[in-house]
């Protein structure tokens, strides 16, 4: 019997529509190519759902879709919808109760790409950011007093636990290991936070006694910043907070050529709840409609989706297809300095799968 797996797909908002079509798309010629079944269920929850229903997601959204094998995600925001509202409502909504407390973002860059840093030309530059996804900066834990007089008061509050802490350490020095190089770079702030950033170092340094074949590192997020431009190659694997992850690996994204191409994941390592696969870019309205959308970090996060669910020799597959259109500058889109159109690359993609031996 074949294996098959049923997707939630939430396109969400703005280019997640285009590019999370694509994706499925490319999904279903790969399964048919491969031998495994795929069916999808469509969710049209996101901006436009809030204005009609005054929610992002229906209050039995979560129900709906914690039975799926996996979570096939867009993009979310719109231009006359705050940001807090859409982050909070949707992504955060799914990704906080389904414990997808690692956030993994691989960055390379792709043949026929080019990076903005001097001297890198692929090799260089072959990284694994690990987020924390569930608490830290963004644990929601502040608040206001006396809202806009004079005296008013904000705070938000870097909540971080042992526990939490600990599960994201283990969980990237096991990722370190699994890595040829074995190495890890633990991104911290301790000389300034000297309470929740210095446990994380602490932590960091009691689970790396338990994988003495991974070499490690420490590293000030501020310095970071410029070793992941001046040193790449000294990269490989890499930790960091919700906050700081969230910075470098928009940074990283620009420095592998182009944030339509990065792709990430949202894990539940336990597998009590499905994981989460999307590109990192957002809405980008201001190409929605265009056909223009650079699918290309959603075909990775497809990847990132098939060796999640076993599907290893799929997740090859794809990857090599999207390489070997990458590495084809006529079908670059605009992102990228070229004048292909989504349309184009999720055409070659396919004929790509379906050639390859
Ligand atoms: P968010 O608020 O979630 O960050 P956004 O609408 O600001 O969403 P970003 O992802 O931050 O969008 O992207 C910034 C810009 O980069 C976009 O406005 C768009 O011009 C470009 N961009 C992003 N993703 C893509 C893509 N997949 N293909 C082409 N261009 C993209
Ligand atoms: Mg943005």
């Amino acid at each position: 019997m074949p294996k098959s797996y049923r997707i939630a797909a939430i396109p969400g908002d703005g280019i997640g529509i285009e590019v999370v079509a694509a994706g499925v798309e490319v999904l279903t010629a790969l399964a048919e190519r491969a031998g495994f079944g795929i069916a999808f269920d469509h969710f049209d929850w996101g901006s436009d759902y809030y204005k009609r229903h005054g929610v992002m997601m229906p209050a039995d959204g979560l129900a709906r879709i914690k039975d799926h094998d996996a979570i096939f995600f867009g993009a979310v925001g719109a231009p006359d919808v705050p940001d807090h509202l859409t982050l909070w409502g949707l992504r955060l909504a799914i990704c906080q109760p389904f414990d997808q407390y690692a956030n993994v973002r691989p960055t390379r860059v792709l043949p026929g790409i080019t990076s903005p840093l001097r001297g890198v030309a692929g090799p260089e530059l072959d990284w694994v950011i690990v987020r924390e996804n569930s608490e830290g900066e963004y644990a929601g834990v502040g608040g206001r007093v006396h809202r806009g007089l004079p005296e008013e008061v904000a705070t938000d509050v870097s909540m971080m636990t042992r526990a939490g802490v600990a599960r994201i350490m283990r969980f990237a020095f096991r990722l370190a290991q699994s890595r040829p190089r074995k190495f890890l770079t633990v991104v911290t702030k301790s000389n300034a936070q000297r309470h929740a950033m210095v446990m994380w170092d602490e932590i960091a340094a009691e689970v790396a006694a338990e994988f003495p074949d991974v070499a490690w590192d420490k590293m000030l997020v501020d310095a970071m910043t410029v070793r992941m431009t001046l040193k790449p190659e000294s990269l490989d694997t890499i930790v960091a907070t919700n906050l700081h992850a969230d910075i470098l690996s928009d940074l990283a994204a620009a420095l592998a050529g182009s944030i339509g191409i990065a792709p990430t994941a949202n894990i539940n390592p336990e597998g009590h709840y499905p994981s989460m696969f999307e590109p990192i870019h957002g809405s980008a309205f201001d190409i929605t409609g265009k056909g223009i959308a650079n699918p290309v970090g959603t075909f990775w996060s497809a990847t990132m989706m098939l060796d999640h669910l076993g599907e290893t020799e799929a997740a090859a597959r794809l990857m090599r297809a999207i390489e070997r259109v990458t590495a084809d500058p006529a079908l670059h889109t605009p992102d990228l300095g070229g004048t292909a159109r989504t349309r184009d690359v999720t055409e070659a993609v396919i004929q790509a799968v379906r050639g390859d031996n």
